[in-house]
């Protein structure tokens, strides 16, 4: 038997449109809440954070929205990106499961992430933008925009969580390659920061306090706009390039998944995987189970609760209805930073309350173990947030070999890990600890939720 099922498609079938599944949906996502007023947010309120291109994307209930030429032609690099069957790890498991894997590590900056970060800075640089600004915790993100922003000529300053700017210097490195500025977040550049740095010198910093300081950066200037790499609708649209192009690699596999398996942090490579999978679901087509794996020291899906919460611990962004940790959680140290947000997508928790998807959470050396088992039989190494997708895949394959029955098994590998090998070495020494995150600090997280009546 064949044993490398590559399914390639032409440069020509990368998507025309991307998907919307807010056009399918039974029950409309609830409303973003202006953070003073508690009222829906209109499109003038978040004119300084986004061009207005991106802020019609986030409301928009057109199921097709097109995708720019000049935003196709930068995705021809590496887009249509392949769809491998993994037969060498069918093999190692000896499950009767049919495993197929998406690869986005072929992307210039070796994840998911460019999909989207293209696309906005294309709308920016058309809307006059000259700088943006963003956050980034393992700087996967950074050196997406950094990337982008040196293709469309706008400067990118990035604010980096400390704790990855001190472990990850080659990202660093990476983000200042193609031109971005890189700062340590909590700075001294912003009055968030500041008065974080005040309390505590040594801060660690953490996703939420870098969207603070980004976001107060960037509305302080006209030509100055924030950029965000999840959790948005208009983000999670973009990546849905993913899930469009594998529908049409499983077509040509004469196939068609039982099962979809994707990592969420904030949720945006596990929505393009599975929103246009959901979305011919409910539109009458086959019914697909969609698995959303998070890690379980962070488990916003599995753990937290649904509510209005603000998007960063400064609370400048507006509130979104969400499974949240509360946004003063921080997570303890673990190797997948992309995954350590305190909360989910609105439209993938939405999801989550209609029963479309599940969830479920992993132990970090669990999900490094897949990760090698998955690297010795398919020879790409997994980035650390991706292995939670191996690992719930693998499982999965498991289960098809106890209840002997062949089922097929879609995951998104989003991105490999050949920055992140600091984390694969502390795995084999053995330092790789399963913390748990802190019961108490996550009560009292929960119990500074926002009180919002909701609108009706
Ligand atoms: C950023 C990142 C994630 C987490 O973000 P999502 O929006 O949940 O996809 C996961 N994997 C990789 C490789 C990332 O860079």
């Amino acid at each position: 038997m064949n044993e490398t099922v590559k399914y390639f498609l032409d440069e020509s079938r990368i998507p025309k449109a991307w998907y919307n599944i807010q056009a399918d949906l039974p029950k409309p996502a609830p409303a973003v809440l202006h953070p003073g007023t508690h009222k829906p947010v209109g499109p003038d309120d978040l004119a300084p954070l986004f061009p207005m291109e991106l802020i019609l994307q986030e409301v928009t209930q057109e199921r097709e929205v097109p995708i720019p030429e000049p935003v196709r032609e930068v995705y021809r690099q590496w887009r249509p990106s392949p769809l491998y069957r993994a037969r060498r790890l069918e093999k190692v498991l000896q499950t009767p499961a049919r495993i197929y894997y998406k690869y986005e590590g072929v992307s210039p900056a070796g994840s998911h992430k460019p999909n989207t970060a293209v696309a906005q800075a294309f709308y920016n640089q058309q809307a006059g933008v000259k700088r943006l600004i963003t956050e980034t915790g393992a700087g996967q993100w950074g050196s997406s925009l950094a990337f982008a922003g040196a293709l469309f000529g706008l400067d990118v300053q990035i604010f980096m969580v400390r704790v990855s700017y001190d472990q990850k210097p080659y990202r660093r490195a990476l983000m200042e390659t193609y031109g971005a500025r890189c700062v340590a977040s909590p700075s001294n550049e912003t009055e968030s920061g500041r008065a974080i740095l005040a309390k505590d010198p040594n801060h660690p910093g953490s996703l939420g306090i870098a969207i603070s300081e980004a976001v107060e950066l960037a509305v302080q200037r006209d030509d100055t706009k924030y950029a965000l790499g999840s959790v948005l609708n208009h983000v999670l649209l973009h990546q849905t390039v993913l899930g469009l192009e594998a529908i049409a690699q499983l077509e040509m596999a004469d196939d068609y998944p039982d099962v979809i398996v994707g990592c969420t942090g904030g949720g945006s490579n596990f929505a393009g995987i599975a929103f246009p999978f959901i979305g011919a679901q409910l539109r009458g087509g086959k019914t697909v189970r969609v698995v959303a794996v998070e890690p379980s020291a962070c488990p916003s899906l599995t753990r937290g609760t649904y509510a209005y919460d603000f998007g960063d611990t400064a609370h400048l962004t507006p509130l979104t209805k969400m499974h949240t940790l509360g946004s003063t959680f921080t997570p303890p140290g673990f190797h997948a930073g992309g995954l350590r947000y305190h909360g989910m997508a609105p439209l993938v928790s939405h999801l989550k309350e209609l029963g479309l998807i599940e969830a479920t959470a992993y132990r970090q050396t669990k999900v490094f173990e897949a990760g090698v088992q998955f690297a010795r039989a398919e020879g790409i190494l997994p980035a650390p947030e991706a292995n939670h997708a191996v690992k719930g895949a693998i499982d999965e394959a498991v289960r098809c070999r106890e209840e002997g029955v062949s089922r097929a098994i879609l995951f998104n590998l989003c991105g490999h890990g050949h920055f992140d090998m600091q984390a694969y070495m502390d795995y084999f020494a053995g330092k790789l600890e399963d913390r748990d995150y802190d019961r108490a600090e996550l009560a009292m997280a929960l119990a500074g939720l926002p009180s919002v009546a909701e609108p009706a």
